[in-house]
């Protein structure tokens, strides 16, 4: 036996050693680099194919309007859930919605709802949703009868939703992934807020919500392109009179901008720059473009934390337009305005970010901030995650008027550490949690604690 063979042989014996927090992983980056700008065309080109898919167009047909449309996507998923080896479970989900302003008699708003159920028992119950809206609409919300070919809004979306299906379902995760298209968007939100009102009933913990919704134009109305950057719009503080506990606690220590939503979003830019290059995400903190909206709204509203992405310019020639000619421009949503590349790319976002999520362990929970006396340290304590494989801590930070983390701190497997020297006062902190794979999870940021109070003794 020559050495070198020994040393390999001794190499093989050990057990692999843990990978340092944040290494690239090369799971994610084969699952980024199956995703097939082809078979996103053929997708879309297909979801076209349907003349409308309109949420009142005909259900009967096998080859024009929703009914046929969203047949053909469940038999798409069913075809990949094969190649999953059975584990990609697929089925309709049915609301029927009686009366609305864009809905004139009785409707079934059917989601086509795609789960791979997630591998580690622990994380099992953690829930990462992708969506697009496969409905489709011409000028008129509520005519079924037009053609709506809706190749960019919202085609493109359901063909990332359906793509990372497909290409996803070959792993395995340790936390539960749902790849959605829904329908009754252009009605009024019905679809995704049917399924979302659902999940809040049965209390599910949906850990992360990602909208795709108009992601394949790279023209502007102006002529301008921009191929470079898909928009993230994130919201922070939610627009409401009374707000949740949490929230209001975040902002007694100005966290109105370390929010889940905006972890989420913070976490997605960070996997986007670490697989996807040559190729931007651009966070917006705002919850939506002005007077428009999307599916990811009845999530924000039930408390969930969603985030929509939408192409960098738009072309309004193209949206919720009948297919038509006037003055010698092309109106209409066709696919030859769509940019299947850049679609891929968006999709490569959406998968990197996904599966790092799912692969990696919860944020942390029950993150504190200990306020027990003036002094310039800081030291945080949390509640140790509850997943086999958690590796240890990592405190971030940042300057109170930066977006994304500046600093960070690996601490070890501990549930509570102290930065000598660094002044609480001075940054927004957050604590993420890191597996022996090297993947990290989204930061928790800390609520504010101090001691109970007891009465002196007598
Ligand atoms: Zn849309």
């Amino acid at each position: 036996m020559n050495r070198s063979f020994a040393a390999a042989a001794v190499l093989l014996a050990l057990p692999a050693a843990a990978a340092p927090p944040g290494t690239p992983n090369p799971e994610i980056a084969a699952i980024v680099a199956d995703i097939s700008a082809a078979r996103i065309e053929a997708t879309i080109r297909k979801l076209v194919s349907f003349g409308t898919r309109n949420s009142l167009s005909d259900t009967e047909s096998g080859t024009r309007g929703i009914g046929a449309a969203r047949r053909w996507i469940k038999a798409e998923l069913e075809r990949c859930a094969r190649d999953s080896g059975g584990r990609l479970e697929v089925a309709f989900d049915d609301h029927l919605v009686e009366k609305a302003a864009r809905i004139p008699k009785p409707t079934h708003i059917v989601n086509v709802v795609a789960t791979l159920p997630g591998s580690q028992p622990e994380s099992a119950n953690r829930i990462y949703v992708i969506s697009g809206h496969y409905d489709s609409m011409p000028s008129n919300p509520s005519d079924g009868e037009k053609d709506a070919p809706g190749a960019n809004d919202d085609a493109s979306g359901s063909a990332v939703s359906m793509e990372l299906a497909c290409v996803m379902s070959k792993h395995r995760f340790d936390a539960t992934l749902v790849f959605m298209t829904v329908a009754g968007e252009e009605q009024g939100l019905f679809g995704s807020t049917g399924w979302a009102k659902a999940a809040r009933e049965k209390n599910l913990d949906i850990a992360g919500m990602l909208d795709n919704d108009i992601v394949g134009n790279t023209k502007s109305a102006e002529g301008a392109v921009d191929r470079s950057r898909v928009r993230l719009f994130a919201e922070g503080v939610p627009a409401r009179a009374a707000l949740p506990d949490n929230v209001v606690a975040a902002l007694r220590t100005s966290g109105e901008n370390d929010v889940p939503t905006r972890q989420l979003a913070r976490f997605i830019h960070e996997q986007a720059q670490r697989y996807v290059r040559d190729f931007a995400v651009q966070v917006i903190w705002r919850r939506d473009r002005y007077l428009r909206g999307g599916d990811h709204f009845p999530f924000l509203e039930q408390g969930y934390p969603a985030v929509r992405f939408t192409e960098p310019v738009e072309d309004w020639h193209h949206q919720h337009q009948d297919v038509r000619v006037e003055d010698g421009v092309q109106f209409g949503d066709l696919p030859q305005f769509v940019d299947f590349g850049y679609v891929a790319n968006v999709a490569r976002v959406n998968a990197a970010a996904l599966a790092a999520l799912a692969l990696g362990p919860s944020a942390p929970q029950e993150v504190e901030m200990e306020n027990l006396r003036l002094e310039n340290d800081t030291t945080l304590r949390w509640k140790a995650n509850p997943e086999p494989d958690v590796a240890g801590y990592r405190i971030v930070w940042r300057d109170t008027t930066a977006s994304d983390w500046q600093q960070s701190k690996d601490v070890g497997n501990v549930t509570r550490f102290t930065l000598a020297g660094i002044s609480k006062d001075n940054y927004n902190f957050g604590v993420q949690a890191y597996d022996r794979d090297g993947n990290v999870s989204m930061a928790s940021y800390p609520r504010p604690y101090r001691p109970p109070v007891t009465a002196p003794a007598k």
